[in-house]
């Protein structure tokens, strides 16, 4: 940890003074009330050890970083069923985009994109009772925090303002891939891009797919050794929309990034780091963020590769 810690704080200082050419999304008129100056940055080592710099204690929007939780979750039930409904190949178009639905039927490229992700959601809707409150005990169990929440605030905001994941619902619909009320599973994937977490929640919550020997403190397993590796490759594939390639060139790790300007990296069996800067760069994924990992792993010499 002492390796890394100072690592972190040099790049942190590094990089806090970098003029940020990323810009805060306006779309969901809610995230964009953001202060754009919050960064920060937290690891958490397999052996439970913490560092943070900045605002690493802050909760904001983690958005589509919480796709991880929600298609660990369908996994665990599904199991390989899973891919017969969406598929783990990387989009190459934006995240909210219709265009390859049309040629794929109905199937989306991955559950990492919003028409992926809203079959996730229609896949849990169809195995929970209360999907929005069992999903947000999953999370509070995987991460052992009972103050994981939504924010309700943020949910409302993207319903109004959810013209896309509205269209992308109905359009799979009209091919059978989504199997509930549509109105239903679209109110549980806003209330799952709602979720609010600080960067140390977040890198604590992402280490059942840094730990092999994972349990929760309940002595629950979250997924099988393979099941984990099997989420570790989407994650590097197709975990930053259409920079992913991108982002394992410059970083190396596996993660996923939100629109909220959060990120979350996994190193298989040594860590997991989540940064977060709300401004963005043109492909939805934060400026300062990428910047940060990619000095990180450069220096600690700790990608995947
Ligand atoms: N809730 C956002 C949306 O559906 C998530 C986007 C993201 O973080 O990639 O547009």
């Amino acid at each position: 940890m002492e390796n890394y810690k100072k690592i972190i704080e040099d790049i942190y200082l590094e990089i806090k003074n970098v003029e940020d050419i990323g810009k805060v999304p306006n779309y969901i008129p809610e995230l964009s009330k953001i202060n754009p100056d919050n960064f920060g940055i937290n690891i958490t080592t397999i052996d439970r050890q913490n560092f943070g710099i900045g605002d690493f204690n802050k909760k904001f929007s983690i958005q589509s970083v919480s796709k991880i939780f929600s298609l660990a979750l369908a996994y665990k039930f599904e199991g390989v069923n899973l891919w017969e409904r969406v598929d783990v190949e990387p989009s190459g178009n934006p995240f909210n985009s219709l265009l390859q639905l049309e040629a794929d039927k109905g199937k989306p490229r991955n559950p990492f994109i919003n028409a992926g992700a809203i079959v996730v959601c229609d896949v849990l809707v169809g195995h929970l009772k209360n999907p929005k409150e069992e999903f947000l005990d999953f999370c509070r169990e995987i991460s052992n925090n009972e103050s994981l929440n939504y924010s309700e605030k943020i949910a409302h905001s993207e319903k109004i303002s959810g013209f896309r994941n509205i269209a992308l619902c109905n359009f799979i619909k009209s091919f059978g891939n989504i199997k509930n009320d549509v109105d239903e599973v679209l109110d549980f994937y806003f209330h799952i891009c709602s979720l609010e977490m600080s960067c140390k929640e977040l890198s604590e919550i992402a280490l059942f797919l840094a730990d092999d020997n994972f349990t929760t403190h309940k002595g629950n397993k979250v997924l099988t050794m393979s099941k984990a590796k099997r989420m570790n490759a989407i994650l590097l594939t197709c975990g930053f929309y259409d920079e992913s390639g991108e982002f394992a060139f410059r970083v190396g790790l596996p993660g996923k990034s939100g629109v909220g300007g959060g990120i979350v990296a996994i190193h298989p069996d040594k860590y997991c780091i989540a940064v977060w800067s709300p401004k963005l760069n043109i492909k939805g994924n934060s400026f300062k963020g990428m910047l940060f990992l990619e000095k990180f792993t450069s220096k600690t010499a700790s990608s995947i590769f």
